[in-house]
């Protein structure tokens, strides 16, 4: 079972290929691929596909499905943050958070992740693997069948901002977007869709060329290399002046606005001259800057700025006319942090 291709890691044209190779006909791909996308599990239930043609993708393909360990719902309940178990049992998390204009999933790229920022609990274990288009689209397959159970709406906007560097595993998130984005499937927007990376510089021109004009979040936390390299090892293979390069490349490229996530860590990176130094390197670039108060992870020494100094840093930027905002904290009750749910589950399991 485990080693059968995996349906749902497909896009059309290879479902076709499928049919064409069992003698069947090609325009049998869409009725599959309608119902995979719709979080159908069974084939059983595929009620337009005969029973011949079921038994033979029972026997040669799987339908990818994601084992459901945790549901943490917060206070206000427009935060739900899932723990999944996957066939190779590996933990993944995603979150989904509920806004004014719909429903928003921040999901995972990968098993873990080998970028190594200070303040990240992803990245204590290192890379894992890296998860497959079928696996990203599981995740929202699963959350949606699960919303639905609660009388909610579906995935409308996607984050790639979970574990894992989206960018270190290219070719199977841009796959994941494309299936996505599929009008025969969920049919979501490239503008409801946000990719965030700590900074691959090459991969950030490949995906400016790559024509999907989703939106672009890039990690920035630092105003210069020194602090930089401090917090995100990432900064000592691409410099900081090199990221807002290929930052700017791909706002010229695509016209999609970049945001800069800028986390202030108490002492380190959150002083007023910082915030100057910031606004100097963004000068003249017409992106946003998301201010985001440290989540702080237990086991890791960085702690969150005070309110005074957020609140400073936030007012150096708008009087330099930099559009800033400051991220809304959601499920701050239920780790909401990537990779903080999963290390508390499995310190849990060891007891
Ligand atoms: S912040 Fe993102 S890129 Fe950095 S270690 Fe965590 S998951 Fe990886």
């Amino acid at each position: 079972m485990a080693n059968k291709p995996d349906l749902l890691d497909m896009t059309l044209e290879e479902l076709e290929q499928v049919f064409v190779s069992m003698n069947e006909k090609p325009y049998r791909a869409k009725q599959l691929f309608k119902w995979l996308h719709k979080g159908t599990a069974d084939f059983e239930q595929m009620t337009d596909l005969p029973q011949a043609l079921k038994e033979k993708l029972k026997s040669g393909y799987k339908i990818g499905r994601l084992i459901l360990l945790q549901r943490l719902a917060s206070s206000d309940k427009r935060t739900v943050k899932y723990l999944y178990l996957l066939t190779d049992n590996n933990i993944i998390e995603c979150v989904s958070m509920q806004y004014e204009y719909g429903m928003t999933l921040c999901l995972s790229t990968q098993v873990g992740c080998r970028m190594g920022c200070s303040f990240c609990a992803s990245t204590t274990g290192g890379l894992a693997r890296n998860l497959t288009a079928g696996e990203m689209l599981a995740q929202v397959l699963a959350v949606n069948s699960d919303l639905s159970e609660h009388n909610k709406p579906n995935i409308n906007g996607l984050v790639l901002m979970g574990c894992g560097e989206p960018l270190d595993n290219y070719d199977n998130v841009v796959k994941f977007i494309k299936l996505v984005h599929d009008p025969l499937g969920l049919n979501i927007g490239y503008r409801n869709i946000t990719l965030s990376t700590c900074g691959l510089v090459p991969k950030m021109y490949t995906l400016a060329d790559e024509g999907l004009n989703i939106n672009l979040a890039v990690s920035l936390h630092a105003p210069n290399d020194n602090i930089r390299r401090d917090i995100m090892k990432i900064a000592h293979a691409f410099g900081i002046e090199d990221v807002i390069k290929a930052a700017r490349y791909y706002f010229d490229k695509t016209g999609r606005r970049v945001t800069f996530e800028y986390a202030l860590i108490s002492g380190i990176n959150d002083r007023p001259e910082h915030a100057k130094e910031l606004c100097r390197l963004l000068s003249g670039f017409p992106c946003h800057v998301n201010v985001i108060p440290l989540n702080e992870v237990k086991h890791l020494s960085r702690k969150r700025s005070s309110e005074d100094s957020i609140k400073a840093f936030i007012d150096i930027l708008q009087s330099k006319g930099i559009n800033v905002t400051r991220r809304r904290e959601m499920g701050l009750d239920i780790n909401g942090a990537c990779g903080q749910l999963k290390a508390a589950y499995l310190e849990k399991e060891r007891g």
